[in-house]
């Protein structure tokens, strides 16, 4: 872990953090399109520069693997004289669960977790996302595309070329990717090496059947809200490598990122579907608070064993030290290594459809 270069009380993103393209980019200007459009800020906002956020989706109830994206989030945002923003992710009407996403967003304010603007809903976001899509197709950095998921199959679900005839009444969007490395400087992990042209090839940008793809949503809201940290689990990791190919092709800037750890048991597997996945008790929040505290990596004795979530807040926060996040027993070190091609595409996908 090499954690050197980032200081607490940065200003603004740091030049390191921004991928860079490890072969031809080709010779097609990327910086034609428009910049992020601002959404507004704060009434108070503090000047750091450094901007956070969460953005949960609506699948269900706020599970304990959220509050530690959540909480991991907000301790960096405020550490940093930040903001610290919440954004739904909506996209999937058929995977959501009514009600949900106010529902998590009434625990996250039990949890004392506020944002400091609105709310921005990704629901409401189709004119933004459709305008950012066009420019992309106008320039032929994305292209419309008929090959469905069976047709990927023989290719491990990466799109390098059309396999089926253009059909105009049914096809997606799809990202133009080359055939490059990408490094990827992550705060605890370093830099890593992501293969998209191989692991993914041309991904979707707006599927068939008409909703756009998380990584469009989230790279166009994280621009225009102005993130400077992307500060999420390690779940996604790999969709990093699409998202910054994107935000090359719009010609704007990566933000940092930290990829929290997986929440995992002793024997280092994924709690998915266990604990990591029962709902947090927004009744009682300090035990959750302090358990998320821990697999953090954070100093035990700093926190609070009880009375309200924003006093355990405050009086946690001038302890925690990112540095620390590493070095919990909880780090999913498996993910620094260059992912096998098929479980990477796997993911991928869950990863499209979850997010
Ligand atoms: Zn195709």
């Amino acid at each position: 872990m090499d954690g050197a270069g980032f200081r607490i009380g940065h200003h603004g993103r740091l030049a390191g953090a921004a991928a860079q393209l490890g072969s031809g980019a080709g010779g097609r200007s990327r910086h034609d399109h428009s910049h992020p459009r601002a959404l507004p800020t704060g009434v108070s906002s503090p000047n750091s520069g450094y901007v956070g956020r969460f953005a949960p989706s609506p699948t269900g109830a706020l599970h304990f693997g959220s509050l530690v994206a959540a909480l991991g989030s907000w301790l960096d945002a405020r550490q940093h004289d930040g903001e610290w923003l919440l954004r739904v992710e909506d996209l999937d009407p058929p995977r959501e669960v009514p009600g949900a996403a106010r529902q998590q967003l009434a625990t996250l304010s039990a949890f004392g977790l506020h944002p400091d603007r609105e709310v921005i809903w990704q629901s409401q976001r189709s004119e933004r996302y459709a305008e950012v899509l066009q420019g992309l197709v106008q320039q032929d950095l994305a292209f419309a595309c008929s090959c469905s998921r069976s047709d990927l199959a023989d290719f491990g679900q990466a799109h390098r070329c059309c396999v089926r005839p253009f059909d105009p009444n049914h096809h997606a969007i799809r990202l133009r990717v080359a055939d490059v490395t990408l490094s990827i400087e992550d705060r605890l992990r370093g830099v890593l090496q992501q293969w998209p042209g191989r692991d993914s090839g041309d991904f979707v940008l707006r599927r068939a059947d008409g909703p756009f793809a998380y990584q469009l949503a989230v790279v166009v809201d994280d621009a225009d809200q102005g993130v400077s940290d992307v500060v999420r689990g390690a779940d996604l990791l790999d969709s990093c490598a699409r998202q910054v190919l994107l935000y090359q092709s719009l010609g704007w800037t990566p933000p940092r990122y930290m990829h929290l750890p997986l929440v995992v048991d002793a024997q280092g597997r994924k709690l998915s579907k266990s604990s990591a996945a029962v709902p947090v008790d927004a009744d009682d929040p300090v035990p959750a608070l302090t358990a998320a505290w821990r697999v953090l990596g954070q100093a035990p004795e700093a926190a609070p064993r009880n009375g309200s979530a924003n006093a355990w807040l405050r009086a946690v926060l001038p302890h925690f030290d990112w540095r620390r996040i590493g070095q919990g027993e909880f780090l999913d070190r498996s993910l620094t290594d260059p992912p096998p091609s098929h479980e990477s595409v796997t993911q991928s996908e869950d990863n499209d459809q979850i997010n």
